[in-house]
């Protein structure tokens, strides 16, 4: 679909959440912090609703109807995944509470597998999900976390400086696939070849791109895989690790409890098959099963025609953003996802754009973004953030850089 057939008004109506006004001014809402989150369109709202009132019913292991209706749809959603995302089997596809969740379960599992002095290699553009967990196994099992620094353009990863990072003891490497203040787009099946060939496995934090790009664990050749519902306009509470199978097999199980065992005794146990043996506990099954709605309308709406609009509004935004001066833009990287990170001359604060901003009706986001060692790269301690989704409008964009006028005027920046 070309960027000027995509019907915003239509595609806006789906969404109760957008019709809100915030502030006692009643300013409507003009939501641009998609990327910590995206709105969840009524489709999804009312498998919510349906799982509540029609199937509830615990997963798994239950004769009754409900059971079973319930069951299907998880395991429907599990399907579902595995075709979105290319996945060989669905039994590589295991539900999480989310990226954060799935990370730290490859960190706490796989990394139980490894020697001490082994490392572990992140970039410095990842978000704290991606970091912290590895930190934690690194000091359970003596490893060493090293991190993969920027360019001089401090959008882009040195590459050349991966390369030589990239050594003998490097066991797993984990990066993003999207920054989620610069909005970079890296090179993953480069980078998961490189990693491969240095003979370590690949992670990659996909929480952030796959709302705008098609992602193909097959043709990233990528190990591991993490993302969230929430950021693809799904349920919150649900999330995903693919894993690539003859690894999941070899790991030991994250949690332990119900629905991962295949049998206990006091003194021992065996764990359930894949996926199951990751997924101990009852899951946010009336989410999961949402979560088949926003993949399918994700999917409907079509992945490349929401990515379109949303560089569109990101070109609208920027070559307006261009005119104001004093204005400054972190992430310059050509191709960049639509997430602007900026701050405003010395005077106003992340905090303050971020304040008045909302006065205005404008929801942004604030402060360091889960980022800090990238914050500290980029030599600031916090930026604002704007990000588009398949709904925001080309008069948003305008109604934020008007905004934006105002506030340049208040700190007298031009
Ligand atoms: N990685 C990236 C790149 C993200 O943007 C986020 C969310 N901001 C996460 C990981 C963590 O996702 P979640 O909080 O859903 O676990």
């Amino acid at each position: 679909m070309r960027a000027e057939a995509y019907d915003t008004d239509a595609l806006r109506a789906q969404f109760p959440i957008l019709r809100r006004t915030v502030g006692e001014a009643g300013a409507p809402l003009v939501y641009l912090d998609n990327t910590a989150t995206s709105q969840t369109p009524g489709c999804v709202v009312q498998a919510i609703v349906d799982g509540y009132t029609r199937t509830k019913a615990n997963v798994h292991r239950g004769v009754h109807t409900l059971s079973q209706e319930a069951t299907d749809a998880m395991e429907a959603t599990r399907r579902r995944v595995q075709r979105f995302i290319g996945a060989e089997s669905h039994e590589e596809i295991i539900f999480t509470r989310g990226t954060t969740e799935a990370i730290n379960l490859v960190a706490a599992s796989y990394c139980s597998l490894l020697q001490p002095g082994d490392e572990i290699l992140v970039t410095v553009m990842e978000h704290h999900s991606n970091i912290v967990p590895w930190q934690l196994a690194a000091e359970r099992y003596g490893l060493k976390v090293k991190a993969v620094p920027l360019n001089d353009d401090l959008s882009t990863l040195d590459l050349d400086a991966y390369a030589s990072l990239l050594g003998p003891r490097t066991r797993v490497v984990a990066f993003t696939a999207v920054s989620n203040v610069l909005g970079t787009v890296n090179p993953v099946r480069r980078m998961v070849d490189m990693a491969h060939a240095a003979g370590a496995v690949v992670l990659v934090d996909a929480a952030q791109a796959v709302a705008h790009e098609r992602v193909d664990v097959r043709a990233w050749d990528a190990d591991f895989l993490a993302f969230s519902s929430h950021k693809m306009y799904g349920p919150t509470g649900v999330g995903v690790l693919y894993g690539r199978r003859g690894l999941l097999d070899r790991m030991p199980p994250y949690q332990g409890g119900g629905e991962m065992i295949a049998h206990v005794d006091i003194e021992s146990s065996t764990w359930a098959d894949l996926p199951f043996k990751f997924e101990a506990g009852t899951p946010d099954f009336v989410g999961i099963a949402a979560f088949h709605k926003a993949i399918d309308w994700m999917e409907s709406t079509g992945i490349e025609a929401i990515a379109a609009h949303e560089e569109s509004l990101l070109l609208r935004a920027e070559s307006e953003l261009a005119t104001l001066p004093g204005v400054r833009i972190f992430g310059r990287a050509p191709g960049k996802c639509a997430i602007i990170s900026f701050l405003m001359g010395t005077e106003a604060s992340a905090y303050d754009i971020g304040m008045l901003l909302d006065q205005m009706g404008i929801a942004v986001r604030t402060g360091h973004h889960c980022a800090q060692p990238l914050m500290r790269a980029l030599g600031v301690s916090g930026v604002a953030r704007a990000s588009f989704a398949a709904y925001n409008t080309p008069a948003e964009v305008d109604a934020f850089i008007a905004a934006l006028r105002r506030i340049h005027k208040i700190f007298r920046l031009g």
